[in-house]
């Protein structure tokens, strides 16, 4: 093959965001990772990627197809695990990264699953429910081939919610001819779901930001904090910092970004997304500039949007004392660089997210067993996954002077290899 034909490999590095973020932040681990690197190229080739055709009938009759994806990075630890997206610029690049992401994420937590992600290219708001309910059926059925509660689990994420996991849950039962509550998390309590899974990434992401807070000395009560994105990361993980007596000075999500140094009040500011599907119009803060969201004075700053947010221009300007990740991939390695630098701490993705598949983790052995826990333990056991991990990548970081996000792909990519060496190639 050509250098040039190379380059058009959608395994290429230089070709596009995110996927190249990833690469670069498993390159940084490798020398670390001693004679298991040896096998880290295994982490740079995802297993298996599925792109199909999702064609529907809209409701006023056109026919129109849309591109699906599944990706499973690595099921070397176990079956594949990871959201579906359902957004206008889902890529396969995307969804190698987001995959690749959930490898490191899963084997960083000790929740035995690979790692694997979903998408379609659409922008959920612009089609009725019916019609997303046929998509999600089509693109359920299409990739059925490669998705089981044993083979790969998918879960909600952004522009996916619990209905869709219903519907994907229901499409992929009548394939099978029997009920398979186990197929997807993040359902709904009634089929199978698991009580506190929805709010479970928000609540990941403040206990995160707490243990951070407690080693660095940046206590959560009355501390500043800027969250970009209101979903169901955003929205939740804010009104946890509230609660525990922050104050959120400033929002943003795809249609507006709003200020008010007194403190956001989060439950009227949540009302009005839910009412209006955006922050837009929400009289309880005064709106800001786009950029200047970026230089507000804060203890936490939480990106919890898309990926490759915070770029080196705006790693340069940020005022905040700590950075937790609630959204995949939202740091670019040249801007981790300038934060490092600038002795800013970035709780990763990796870590800092982790809560919304490891209560997915606690549906499906739920889901297995058909006996359910109450909230009580649900929220109990992640706190003690959360904190177990954190506490690990923490005192590894310290010992080796890594940053946290070297030192979880560490000890995530010694399990992958790990089990890599021990399963060894076949045939
Ligand atoms: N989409 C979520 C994530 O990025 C949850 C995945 C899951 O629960 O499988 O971590």
């Amino acid at each position: 093959m050509t250098a040039a034909a190379s380059r058009l490999s959608y395994l290429d590095p230089a070709r596009a965001e995110p996927w190249a973020s990833f690469i670069e932040q498993i390159d940084r681990v490798a020398p670390h990772l001693g004679s298991l690197s040896r096998w880290i190229e295994t982490l740079k080739h995802p297993k298996r990627i599925l792109v199909v055709d999702v064609p529907i009938v809209r409701d006023d009759g056109a026919i129109a197809h849309y591109e699906g994806y599944r990706v499973q990075h690595n099921l070397s630890r176990g079956p594949g695990k990871g959201g579906v997206r359902f957004h206008a610029a889902v890529t396969l690049n995307e969804v190698m990264a987001l995959a690749g992401w959930m490898t490191i994420k899963n084997a960083a937590l000790g929740l035995p699953f690979g790692g694997a992600k979903g998408g379609v290219r659409i922008d959920p708001r612009g089609f009725s429910a019916a019609e997303l309910e046929r998509i999600t059926r089509r693109y359920t059925s299409e990739i059925g081939i490669v998705i089981g509660p044993g083979k790969d689990i998918p879960a909600p994420d952004i522009g996916t919610s619990e209905q869709t996991m219903a519907w994907m849950m229901d499409t992929y039962s009548m394939n099978v001819g029997h009920t398979a509550s186990g197929v997807v998390t993040g359902k709904p309590v009634a089929l199978g779901g698991s009580l506190g899974r929805q709010e479970a990434t928000g609540r990941g992401v403040y206990i995160a930001a707490r243990e951070a807070g407690i080693r660095v000395g940046v206590p959560i009560d009355a501390a500043r904090v800027v969250v970009q994105g209101f979903g169901n990361v955003g929205g939740i993980a804010a009104r946890i910092f509230r609660e525990n007596g922050a104050k959120v000075i400033a929002l943003q999500d795809a249609e507006a970004t709003l200020c008010n140094p007194a403190g956001i009040d989060i439950p009227a500011a949540l009302a009005h997304a839910a009412a209006h599907g955006s922050l837009s119009g929400f009289f309880g803060a005064e709106p800001l500039g786009e950029e200047d969201f970026w230089q507000l004075e804060c203890e936490y700053f939480v990106p919890a949007a898309l990926e490759g947010q915070l770029t080196p221009e705006r790693a340069r300007g940020l005022r905040a004392r700590v950075v937790v990740e609630g959204a995949n991939g939202p740091t670019t390695p040249a801007a981790d660089d300038i934060l490092h630098e600038r002795d800013i701490l970035v709780i990763p993705d990796v870590l800092a997210n982790a809560g919304g598949v490891t209560v997915s983790y606690f549906e499906w052995v739920q889901d297995f067993s058909s006996f359910f826990w109450s909230e009580e333990e649900i929220n109990d056991r992640l706190e003690s996954i959360m904190m177990k991990a954190f506490d690990a990548i923490w005192r590894l970081a310290q010992e080796r002077k890594l940053s946290i996000r070297t030192a979880a792909f560490v000890i995530a990519c010694k399990r992958v290899l790990a089990a890599r060496e021990q399963r060894g190639l076949y045939p």
